[in-house]
């Protein structure tokens, strides 16, 4: 594996490769690699001929200062799993790279979007995921890009920005990786004890269960009950189980049984933010 800490540098590398035709797949990370990452690695080694991912912890996406500060970093070792699972290049670049002086950050138009879950409880957040892939993908400029279905919404704001800047660049989503628990991997887990690893597989079951009761008709009361339950079950508060159109994430409240949906998860546990989401249909 080769890594690059400047992009004109890797740019200069990949434009040489995609002249050869060699297909690029890039997977952008935050680092504090699992298997979840690992499998969109995997994903884009099995449709490209060669593999980039980055390691770069966004300030920028960051709404909350002391999640950032705190945010997992096992640099060593997602080295090393790097290398075993054959990608071919590491992009690391410092903040200064990404967000050089004089940087001016587009405003990205993503509509509701951006108000609507992640984005009601997080300002700012999608218009931070939008200014580092934009600068991500201007330099890698892949055939691919691979993002987990773990960040529903995320890969919808993506899908996004590559319409309105018009990147020659494909999407690939990979389903979500879980511990056997149920519980979505997620570098945020390495900042739960033991016992707060088991109690959070409650948000997949949850989750689950919701999807077996689904029938057509009202269906906020289903959200509520496992809003209710994860509360009950010692989490600390819930920002939102929501069921969703899942091509516009508009809310649904009253199902008519051929809408595409999906339901959505943010809770808290111990401090720790975590997401989730399952389609239903
Ligand atoms: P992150 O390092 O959390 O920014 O995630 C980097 C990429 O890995 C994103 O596209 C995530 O959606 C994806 N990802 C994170 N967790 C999982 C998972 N459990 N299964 C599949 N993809 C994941």
């Amino acid at each position: 594996m080769i890594l690059f800490k400047k992009g004109d540098e890797l740019k200069k590398y990949l434009i040489k490769k995609a002249v050869e035709g060699i297909s690029i797949g890039f997977v952008p990370t935050m680092g504090a690699l699992h298997e979840g990452h690992l499998s969109l690695i995997r994903a884009a080694k099995e449709k490209n001929g060669l593999v980039v991912s980055s390691i770069f912890v966004n300030p920028t996406q960051f709404n909350d200062q002391q999640d950032y500060l705190h945010y997992p970093k096992t640099i060593d070792q997602d080295i090393l799993l790097l290398e075993k699972s054959a990608c071919d290049v590491l992009f690391l670049p410092d903040v200064q790279e990404i967000y050089p002086s004089g940087y001016l950050p587009d405003h990205y138009a993503l509509g509701s979007l951006e108000t609507v879950l992640e984005g009601k409880y997080r300002p700012g957040h999608f218009q931070g995921v939008c200014q580092v892939v934009d600068r991500l993908l201007a330099i890698v400029m892949p055939s691919t890009l691979f993002l987990g279905q773990k960040d529903y919404q995320q890969c919808m704001v993506i899908a996004r920005l590559i319409h309105l800047k018009q990147y020659a660049t494909d999407l690939h989503i990979v389903p979500t990786m879980r511990e056997t628990s149920g519980l979505a991997m997620s570098s945020r887990n390495l900042r739960l004890n033991e016992q707060d690893r088991k109690k959070a597989a409650a948000i997949y079951a949850g989750l689950t269960h919701l999807k077996s009761r689904l029938k057509p008709g009202k269906i906020q009361s289903l959200c509520d009950d496992i809003a209710n339950d994860l509360l009950r079950a010692g989490f600390e508060k819930v920002d939102y189980i929501s069921i969703a159109n899942a091509k516009t994430l508009d809310p649904v409240e009253e199902w008519d049984g051929e809408t595409a949906l999906v339901a959505l998860a943010a809770v808290f546990l111990s401090g720790i933010r975590l997401i989730d989401n399952i389609p239903l249909t």
